[in-house]
């Protein structure tokens, strides 16, 4: 027995589900089961406290309970904050019916302490086949559970019914939930880190360092190709954007304190720069660090300088009010009008990866190159080329008339210990 719950726990939900298995199979309708989960319940842990938590388990189960009032019905705690049902044969099809009358008897108001919650469940409902074992009925009907949640959640869909949601099918939305609870775990314990690239000038100068997110979470590391997106398909880019923006400042004041004044790149995404509150957050990282706004530098793509909405102008505005350099990232990866550069605020243009990548071969690439970086001079903007890895391409380069180069070739992205040792040996090299 499930002490908090009152219900049955995983290990009885399992062997009950077996025995109504082996008592059943000889009828020709299967069994059905309905995977449940609360919605968003690690953010009601995370703002109320493991009490509250607790308390919502507690009372959504009686309402579970209550709701089912099947004596024949079998409901357990299969883990954490999801329960199952099993309904047998000659009620399987009232399962439809069952979900909508637990999806509204959840979402009734709900008292924890002071706060008033309107919880809600997702739930993944899976006929079990005639040769089927209860563990593969059980995967489907979890499966069908994570397509209602990441349809938002407060639903119920049947397993063979999921939306494809991507290249490789469900599998995508699930492992998407799986990294967007590790970004959370993420965020709560300290596994999120900046590191920093270097961006040199041909002079060998120190133009910036673009601060770059890293994900380390129960001894996984991912990388911002993975995360980045899940991230801002979730709307917790916000959060981790604003973190890397405080982040990023603390470096950029130490190394002010320390007498080497560097400019620190941060990337902004499109949903930060579409939220209203983006220019109170770049008012917050002023004036919780010590760091004059020319040395935060924010990297927007060609796209964000182009919206013409509202918001994104309002905040780009109060970004350039405040003093903040702009840098255009990827230039050449969007749609790039290069009549369109007159007009954009910003004081940086970085070449995409993709124009270097071929040189010194492609002379496309290299006219290209030669065009922007020219284009760009006259416009009096800073050129730089990302993603620069060999001595020829870099040579490339500043024959094209590109200004600065960033890439494998000076440096990876260095954690903050690594670019002490690496800031050191340069300031070693300069008074030798
Ligand atoms: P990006 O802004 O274009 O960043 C440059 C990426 O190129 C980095 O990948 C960097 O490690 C990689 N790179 C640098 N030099 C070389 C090179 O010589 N060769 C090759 N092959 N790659 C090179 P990373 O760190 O994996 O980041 C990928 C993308 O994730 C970034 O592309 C950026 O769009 C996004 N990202 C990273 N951190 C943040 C962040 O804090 N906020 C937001 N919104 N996006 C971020
Ligand atoms: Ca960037
Ligand atoms: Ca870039």
């Amino acid at each position: 027995m499930d002490a908090l719950t009152g219900l049955l726990d995983r290990q009885e939900c399992l062997s009950a589900l077996a025995r109504m298995v082996e008592s059943e199979h000889q009828q020709v309708r299967p069994l059905c089961l309905l995977w449940l989960s609360i919605d968003r319940f690690r953010q009601i842990n995370a703002s109320f406290g493991h009490g509250a938590g607790d308390n919502v388990l507690a009372k959504l189960a009686y309402r579970l309970r209550t709701t089912i009032e099947r004596p024949e019905a079998l409901l357990g705690r299969i883990g954490g904050d999801e329960f199952i049902v099993v309904l047998p044969s000659h009620s399987c099809n009232m399962a439809e019916e069952l979900a909508r009358a637990l999806l509204v008897a959840a979402a009734s108001p709900l008292e924890v302490g002071q706060v008033r919650l309107r919880p809600s469940i997702s739930i993944g409902i899976a006929e079990m086949g005639q040769d089927e074992g209860p563990a593969q009925a059980l995967e489907r009907a979890d499966r069908a559970m994570y397509a209602a949640k990441s349809q938002g959640g407060g639903r119920f869909v049947h397993s063979g019914e999921e939306p494809i949601t991507g290249r490789f099918g469900n599998p995508l939305a699930r492992e998407e939930l799986a990294i967007e609870e590790l970004l959370h775990e993420a965020l709560e314990t300290g596994g999120l880190s900046l590191h920093y690239q270097p961006i040199l000038t041909f002079a060998g100068e120190l133009e910036a360092l673009e601060a770059l997110m890293r994900c380390e979470v129960q001894g996984r590391s991912l990388s911002p190709g993975q995360f980045i997106p899940v991230a801002e398909k979730t709307g917790l880019i916000i959060r981790l954007g604003e973190w890397s923006l405080l982040t990023a400042a603390k470096l950029a004041e130490a190394l002010l304190h320390r007498g080497q004044p560097t400019k620190v790149a941060v990337n902004i995404s499109r949903a930060q720069l579409t939220a209203p509150r983006f220019a109170q957050v770049l008012h917050a990282v002023l004036a919780c660090s010590d760091v004059p706004a020319h040395l935060l530098e924010l990297e927007l793509t060609e796209s964000l300088f182009m919206d013409q909405s509202e918001t994104v102008r309002r905040n780009l505005d109060a970004a350039l009010d405040a003093g903040f350099p702009l840098a255009i990232d990827d230039f050449g990866t969007g749609y790039s009008c290069l009549a369109y550069l007159k007009d954009l605020p910003a004081k940086k243009l970085k070449l995409d990866r993709a124009f270097v990548m071929g040189l010194p071969e492609d002379t496309k690439s290299f006219a290209i190159v030669r065009t922007i970086a020219h284009l760009a001079r006259e416009l009096g903007m800073m050129v730089v080329a990302e993603g620069v890895e060999t001595h020829q391409q870099y040579q490339c380069l500043q024959e094209a008339g590109v200004m600065a180069v960033q890439g494998f070739i000076f440096s990876r992205a260095m954690s903050e210990i690594e670019l002490d040792v690496w800031l050191n040996k340069r300031s070693l090299a300069c008074y030798h």
